[in-house]
């Protein structure tokens, strides 16, 4: 922890950098990223690779106060060493608070403590006109209620003040297995609603491995376990759930469970075959470097090269996406994405909105509806060769027709107007024109769909 005074140092450096600077296009520079869609990089950077640190936690308000670019991994190592965890924490290591705040972060705490952005308690924002404000529910209302889903194009948090929760040494999962989809999306807004408001369950999320092979895990902390799994080396969490109905980890490891398989995409690092797993796990398994082998891959074009050499099979469309449906409409979704899809395995994670008299004008979801965010990420193989996006336009449309939402990490493929009229044009408008008025940053449409 760096406390108060490293971080105000730090602030003014970066405030006169940036009154300094007379680039009229500027972006962040960070050390790590779980941004999928590609960018152009052809704005000024900021360097901001140094607001990494927690500043502080207060274990009487529960509250921790940390930097913009604070990885959650960072954040949950100096949480738990005060037996707290903040509230909801996304499942990859190196996102970051700012990151998560901006974007839209769910975890399986969310069907009790909402999106992300609703455990923010505060921030302070660096402006594109090097002004940093201070915004929470009193002050800059509307910048704090605008901020998520706006990826960064207001400004940046330099500092957040997050809500913390006590945490147990263990937690104890059990995985109820179901072939019904109805019976599934039932049983999944059963229990969040009766577990919202107690402390028998602290966590549920579910994995859909096929149409007839469905599971909830529901999770809570407990002092002591009968025995410890591990899935940080030769085991593989996401295996695990079809094999054990009860399982206990370490506090710490049920929180990144889904960080050393990258839930299960690293199977296409080949590192869910045992022998790779025994001479590279202990080095690979980590999101991080699964985005480092990917980030090389697109770079030198690795992928298309091995394809000019020995011809190509298949055409591939990319589909990584997070999309939240509300619960009522579930069942349909996950039927035509079984059917148009196809990707599997789904991962199945319920939310609701913790403060029901609050609104957060760019990703506004109902009071009292349980959504459901199905997570997907994959390619779609096809032996005939369809339009550019027509999977992930598919996926769109069918959000839109279901009332859904759609978080903007990767590619979106929706016309401007679409677009806007999905995303509150209005409020977007009139905030663009307060916090970035010398229109430095780029807007919400040229970054998540044209990829600026
Ligand atoms: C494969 C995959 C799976 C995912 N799964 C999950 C998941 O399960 N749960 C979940 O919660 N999220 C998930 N995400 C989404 C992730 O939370 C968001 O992409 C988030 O925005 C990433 O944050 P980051 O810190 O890595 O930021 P970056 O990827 O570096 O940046 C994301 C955007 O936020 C902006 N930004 C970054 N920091 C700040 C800041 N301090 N202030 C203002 N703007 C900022 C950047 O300019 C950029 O536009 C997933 C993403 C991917 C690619």
């Amino acid at each position: 922890m760096i406390g108060i005074q490293e971080y105000i140092k730090k602030k003014q450096n970066i405030i006169l950098e940036l009154k300094n600077s007379n680039s009229d296009s500027i972006s962040i520079n960070k050390k790590t990223s779980n941004l999928f869609r590609s960018r152009d990089n052809s704005s000024s950077k900021i360097n901001v690779k140094d607001f990494n640190n927690v500043i502080s936690i207060d274990t009487h308000n529960l509250v921790a106060e940390v930097e913009g670019m604070c990885t959650y991994e960072t954040l949950v190592d100096e949480c738990l060493k005060f037996n707290l965890m903040p509230a909801v924490v996304p499942e990859l290591k190196t996102i970051t608070i700012g990151g998560a705040s901006t974007g839209v972060g769910i975890e399986s705490s969310s069907f009790k403590f909402g999106f992300v952005h609703e455990t923010i308690l505060e921030m302070e924002v660096l402006l594109s006109d090097g002004s940093v404000v201070l915004c929470n529910d009193k002050s800059n209302k509307d910048l704090f209620f605008g901020f998520p889903n706006s990826y960064g194009t207001f400004g940046y948090a330099l500092k957040i003040k997050v809500k913390l929760v006590p945490v147990k040494k263990f937690v104890r999962l059990n995985h109820i297995k179901y072939s019904d989809s109805k019976k599934f999306f039932y049983d999944l807004n059963k229990f969040c609603l009766q577990y919202r408001n107690d402390n028998l369950v602290d966590f549920i999320d579910g994995v859909v491995f096929n149409e007839n092979d469905m599971y909830i895990t529901l999770a809570n902390f407990v002092d002591e376990a009968s025995f410890i799994s591990d899935y940080k080396f030769m085991n593989i969490y996401y295996k695990s759930i079809k094999e054990k109905d009860v399982d206990y980890l370490t506090a710490l490891d049920y929180i990144w469970r889904w960080d050393y398989d990258w839930f299960w995409c690293s199977k296409h690092f080949l590192v869910q075959n045992k022998l790779f797993r025994l001479l590279l796990g202990k080095f690979m398994l980590k999101s991080s470097k699964y985005w480092k082998i990917m980030f090389f891959n697109r770079k030198y074009k690795l992928t298309e090269k091995f394809e000019k050499v020995f011809g190509k099979k298949y055409f591939t469309e990319s589909v990584v996406q997070d999309v939240e449906i509300p619960v009522k409409n579930a069942v349909k979704f996950l039927d035509f994405f079984n059917k148009d899809i196809g990707i599997k395995p789904v991962w199945v994670c319920p939310a609701m909105k913790y403060n029901r008299k609050v609104d957060y004008s760019l990703y506004s979801t109902d009071h009292d509806t349980l959504y459901i965010n199905f997570g997907f990420w994959d390619v779609v193989k096809t032996k005939e060769q369809f339009p550019v996006g027509y999977f992930n336009k598919k996926i769109e449309s069918m959000v839109k027709k279901l009332h859904g939402k759609k978080s903007l990490y990767s590619d979106s493929f929706y016309n401007e107007e679409e677009f806007w009229e999905l995303y509150n044009s209005k409020v977007y408008s009139k905030l663009k024109k307060k916090y970035d008025s010398l229109k430095k940053l780029k807007t919400l449409y040229q970054k998540c769909v044209l990829r600026k």
